[in-house]
């Protein structure tokens, strides 16, 4: 038996509502569920999608694992599932991928069933793709869902979001999370909790925090950033981190500054993401001024934004400049604390 994508706990509130409209046959043409990275906006969409095109839906609405639908779609061949992502991880869904879309949204099913179109993140769409999108989501045919899932929904344009029916899977409570960790991974209770705190209370991204890789990187990333503070050379950093993502690098960057402006206004550890590495974030809030950081923040969004919005960005200069630029900035002499409040980036 193949096993289905499984409902989470904390997404049961979501799978019950779901369950009612689909028995009254109300459900919507195009669902945007959103919530931060980690909470398994993906799996819920696919258990959905699964359950949609089971032959044999078990009591609580979940798909068997075992009927000939299901059996394709675990293989990933279901003729009426279609997944739209970016052809390259932080690229752009464009609009070629609009216009099979709609060749598809045209057809009718294959299985006469549902028609499944995932379409993961929508904030990938760029403006042209959003527009040719909004035609399939206005003409989408009988027995069809489009799933659009969002980690930054202020960033999916509004004209998409009017057209959806909106569902936010929510971050779990800690004790949720934590005995969701404890079922699926064997750690030790303290463990799991580091892990957690580095997820935002994300369950399944505290999955991959805890992954050696992501720790060895984590760690690189911070002994560069010891190095940058102490005035060495800045390209040997971005040496050392090129072999992983530059998306990887500027979220444990973001996350660094924030750690340093809650620790430099509240001079409390005990909400640090990065608590493991305190010394590291209390040096820094002593050594950067207010306006340091929010230009340094700055930096990493405006990088962040050049990943999202080009074809095919060379990162590896990307990762230079952020650093370069870090240098520069930790050099440039600055007493205006007062000028930037805090709530500028927290917001991000
Ligand atoms: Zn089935």
């Amino acid at each position: 038996m193949d096993i289905p994508a499984q409902v989470l706990p904390w997404q049961q509130d979501i799978w019950q509502h779901w369950q009612q409209q689909k028995a009254r046959q109300r459900l919507p043409h195009a669902i945007l569920l959103t919530g931060i990275p980690g909470v398994g906006k993906r799996q819920l969409a696919l258990a959905f999608a699964q359950a949609l095109l089971c032959q044999q839906v078990q009591s609580d609405g979940q798909a068997c694992g075992h009927c000939s639908q299901c059996h394709l779609v675990t293989h990933q061949q279901h003729p009426d599932l279609h997944w739209i992502q970016p052809e390259r991880e932080g690229g752009g869904i464009l609009i070629d991928a609009m216009r099979q879309l709609r060749q598809e949204v045209n057809q009718s099913a294959q299985q006469s069933g549902y028609r499944l179109f995932i379409l993961a993140p929508a904030e990938a769409l760029n403006t042209y793709a959003a527009n040719a999108l909004l035609k399939s989501l206005e003409e989408p045919g009988a027995a069809t869902l489009f799933i659009l899932i969002s980690d930054q929904s202020a960033r999916v344009l509004p004209t998409i979001k009017s057209r959806c029916q909106h569902w936010q899977v929510k971050t779990p409570a800690a004790d949720m999370a934590l005995a969701w960790l404890a079922k699926v991974k064997n750690w030790p209770p303290e463990q799991a909790k580091m892990a957690l705190r580095l997820a935002s209370g994300a369950p399944l991204q505290a999955v991959d925090c805890l992954d050696t890789d992501y720790q060895q990187h984590r760690q690189a990333f911070f002994n560069a950033l010891d190095h940058l503070l102490k005035g060495f050379l800045a390209i040997q950093a971005a040496h050392t981190l090129q072999t992983w993502s530059l998306e990887a690098n500027l979220q444990l960057y973001l996350s660094w500054l924030k750690d340093t402006l809650v620790y430099q206004m509240t001079q409390e550890t005990n909400r640090l993401r990065h608590l493991d590495q305190v010394h590291l974030i209390q040096e820094s809030a002593v050594l950067l001024t207010r306006l340091q950081i929010f230009k340094l923040y700055q930096l990493g969004i405006q990088l962040s934004r050049q990943v999202q919005n080009k074809t095919n960005p060379n990162k590896a200069l990307l990762l230079e400049t952020l650093w370069l630029q870090s240098a520069h900035l930790l050099k440039a002499e600055n007493n205006q604390n007062s000028l930037v409040p805090g709530y500028l980036f927290l917001s991000h």
